[in-house]
């Protein structure tokens, strides 16, 4: 690496994202798909994969926050977007006039909205949240006749959809995703009801690749369309973020020599390490010391003594020993055999979501491939 490269990076196949959101699109033909690149798109950079999830085929992005969407619009993305996640205070004003879709779950949200959209003479586009079950956001069913009886209503208010979110749908058969989809659908019949004629939306990933009937009229996958399947689908998904580093020195060790703090490695007979500068602040948790291997020179070699806040050590032995400058991956596709993203959350009691979104570090570059000419 030259004195400009990082110690580490996160590698962005934007390729692979295309290739995924295409392959969503396909498993949904009747629906349009919302790319869910809230997260900065779980840790994979919200701006260049809501580009690469449009170019593929996605006429939506989704977020939680305005912020998120606000930015993606002041980066020139220009289709329909949509946010769902008030905060007390939050300024509807600068959302209604970016054009962004706004999720709305309660009365005194929709009341100020309406007053936001006035305030603008624009529009407002609301999309109201029923919760079904999952009991985060949206209206409980026990207010839900008042909101939608409100919403038709609300002048500068335009209802485009009803929607909801899933809580069980990587559990393939669990009870509670039939029950939501009842709750959902006696709420779209209240809406209709009260005269309104939206849209629906309620599929994430895991319904998406394995619920048809619940894809409506929209989908939002999120995870899967940066190559994580969250349910035993045999979909080709290619994972989109690679996380690699670099041999920056290799020394011999002696039999009976530790390694790393606490000394918590030693060396049974003499061996080769190889120190790669990547450590807890760029991203590898510390609890994987004497877990976790690396791909180096086309193999897997372990990680050896307590990994410290910049560095962490590879025991390679005495054959095909790296050399300075040789590429280790941490994480990857898993294609060729280097662990996953998914390998180290099952490692740590997590998920795949949490380690890629934790990804972005003020360190650790963020490096982009497969872009589009
Ligand atoms: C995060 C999120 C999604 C996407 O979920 P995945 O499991 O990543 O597909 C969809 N809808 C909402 C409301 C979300 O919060």
């Amino acid at each position: 690496m030259t004195a400009s490269s990082p110690h580490a990076e996160t590698v962005v196949d934007l390729g692979a994202v295309r290739h995924n959101v295409s392959l969503l699109a396909a498993r949904a033909p009747g629906a349009a798909v919302m790319c869910v690149v809230k997260g900065d798109a779980y840790g994979h950079g919200a701006v260049p994969v809501g580009r690469a999830a449009v170019e593929a085929g996605a006429t939506w992005l989704g977020t939680c926050s305005l912020q998120e969407a606000l930015d993606l619009r002041a980066a020139g993305l220009s289709g329909r977007l949509f946010s769902w996640l008030d905060v007390p205070e939050l300024d509807f004003v600068p959302g209604i006039e970016a054009d962004i879709d706004l999720g709305v779950s309660s009365l005194g949200e929709l009341t100020r909205v309406a007053a936001a959209a006035e305030r603008t003479g624009k529009h407002a586009r609301v999309h109201l949240k029923i919760d079904t079950g999952l009991a985060r956001n949206g209206c409980p069913p026990s207010a839900w006749p008042e909101l939608v009886e409100a919403a038709a209503k609300a002048r500068g208010v335009e209802v485009v959809a009803v929607w909801s979110h899933l809580a069980c749908a990587d559990e393939l058969g669990h009870a509670s995703i039939d029950a939501q989809a009842k709750l959902f659908d006696e709420a779209y019949d209240a809406a209709r009801a009260a005269g309104l004629d939206p849209i629906r939306h309620l599929a994430n990933s895991a319904a998406t690749l394995t619920r048809p009937d619940l894809h409506f009229d929209l989908v939002r996958p999120g995870i899967a369309m940066y190559g994580l399947n969250p349910v035993p689908t045999d979909d080709d998904l290619r994972p989109a973020m690679t996380f690699r580093s670099s041999v920056v020195l290799t020394k011999p060790l002696a039999a009976g020599e530790s390694v790393s703090y606490g000394h918590t490695w030693t060396a049974q007979e003499d061996t080769t390490l190889a120190l790669v500068p990547a450590g807890y602040a760029d991203g590898v948790p510390r609890t994987l010391s004497g877990r976790m291997d690396v791909w180096l020179g086309g193999r897997r070699r372990p990680v050896v003594g307590r990994i410290c806040m910049d560095q962490l050590v590879v025991n390679v032995g005495n054959e095909d020993v790296p050399r300075v400058g040789d590429e280790v991956v941490l994480f990857g596709s898993g294609r060729s055999g280097e662990p996953t993203a998914r390998e180290w959350a099952d490692k740590l009691g997590t998920i795949d979501y949490e380690i890629v979104t934790s990804m972005y570090r003020p360190r650790v570059r963020r490096r982009y491939v497969g872009e589009r000419a």
